[in-house]
């Protein structure tokens, strides 16, 4: 029974051990492995903890799964796979995907930022970046099997370097992905401001289908928090990049991550995210609490903003965003737009389809005879608006 996790979120360890006895009284004569980033954290103490648990592998050591098997198998009950020290990155022929039209592929692996909030540096290890070839050949046999949108992933997708000769950088793989026949949606995530430069846009204005979308976690509106945080950029860069996107040939939808109470964070630097928020208009953004993180540099930080002031100023976030969101989905009100149907409502009776940009739009169709239309991409009108989606009426099949 393997076991993957994820540290992402706060006391995720704890959840993790919790879980691993449930599976104890579950999985009587079964043999468990722990996987991905909390294995990486917390290492070999998880045998100490869960004595039950038999193989403890983080994700940089993948690669050695095969190999990691074969020991148990012998017989070995303390398997491990920790070392972060590798250039290696997994192809990927066997990744189970239960989406039939869109496919993720991992372009780049770990990080090589030190954002002091955060811990996958530690967890995923240096960036690897897969070559261009194996991107592309991943990409066409996904074309061929009918997946329609791919979206290419890693901690870091802008600092891709193709590791062969071709050295393709970030945009050309975009721009290469988009050219394979078939394809009809690229997107990505995640970004780095940083490293966000300007050929991402002009790869982007060149070819619709790189979706009308970019996610380009700001974190905060303060550069003085944003130099706390170790993020590489003032708020001055930040903003060039968005007005790059804001004077692009096309309307780019832009969301972003916001973490508020980071230590030593001011009222007067909270204001300043506030006032971002004004100056972007983000169509959407995910928004944080900071929580402590342990192997993080800002565990040291003193200066800690009290939790209840954390949550006041979530709030105050959250509620102004939404103000942002219902504005800008009702300005989108009688435009027909395309749409890739993703499921079915049957309680509303209405289809929920994803626009290039991003947004949910669940419209009706008329009666088909009971034919599924999920996969394909029809024209819908807009009709209403709430804070989160959009409600319309199908336009036509294209
Ligand atoms: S760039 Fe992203 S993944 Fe890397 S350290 Fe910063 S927050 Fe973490």
């Amino acid at each position: 029974m393997l076991y993957n996790t994820c540290s992402i979120r706060d006391k995720a360890e704890q959840k993790v051990f919790n879980r691993l006895q449930n599976f104890k009284k579950a999985g009587k004569d079964k043999i468990f492995g722990v996987l991905g980033c909390v294995a990486q954290q917390e290492g070999e103490k998880i045998f100490d903890r869960a004595p039950h648990v038999s193989l403890v592998c983080g994700s940089a050591s993948y690669p050695k799964f095969g190999e990691m098997l074969v020991q148990l198998e012998a017989g070995n009950r303390h398997v491990t796979g920790l070392s972060i020290d590798t250039e290696e990155t997994f192809d990927t022929p066997f990744t189970r995907r239960d989406n039939p039209h869109r496919a993720y592929i991992t372009i780049i692996e770990g990080c090589d930022k030190s954002c002091a909030y955060c811990v996958v540096p530690f967890t995923r290890g240096p960036e690897r970046s897969r070559t261009s070839a194996s991107v592309m050949d991943e990409a066409r046999r996904l074309a061929a099997e009918g997946y329609s949108e791919i979206q290419l992933l890693g901690q870091n997708v802008n600092s891709y370097r193709d590791p062969s000769a071709a050295g393709w950088d970030f945009a050309t793989l975009l721009a290469r992905v988009a050219e394979i026949d078939g394809i009809r949606r690229v997107r990505y995530t995640t970004s780095h401001p940083r490293d966000f430069v300007k050929a991402i846009v002009d790869a982007m204005d060149a070819n619709p289908v790189l979706c009308d979308h970019v996610h380009l976690p700001v974190q905060s509106g303060s550069t003085k928090v944003l130099a706390a945080m170790d993020r590489l950029y003032t708020r001055d860069e930040y903003m060039r990049r968005i007005d790059w996107l804001k004077n692009a040939k096309r309307r780019y939808s832009l969301t972003t991550d916001i973490i508020v109470g980071f230590p030593g964070e001011t009222e007067d630097d909270f204001q300043k995210t506030l006032d971002l928020l004004d100056q972007v208009q983000y169509d959407s953004l995910f928004s944080f609490k900071y929580s402590p993180r342990p192997n993080t540099s800002a565990l040291q930080m003193e200066d800690r903003v009290a939790e209840e002031e954390k949550q006041r100023r979530l709030a105050i976030l959250q509620e102004k965003q939404r103000a942002i969101q219902i504005r800008r989905n009702a300005e989108l009100i009688g435009e027909i737009r395309e749409v890739l149907v993703e499921g079915r409502n049957h309680a509303l009776g209405q289809w929920i389809g994803r626009g290039s940009d991003h947004r949910t739009i669940n419209f009706t169709h008329p009666e088909n005879g009971g034919e599924s239309l999920v996969g394909r991409y029809l024209h819908v009108r807009v009709t209403r608006s709430g804070p989160n989606s959009l409600v319309g009426e199908s336009a036509s099949v294209v």
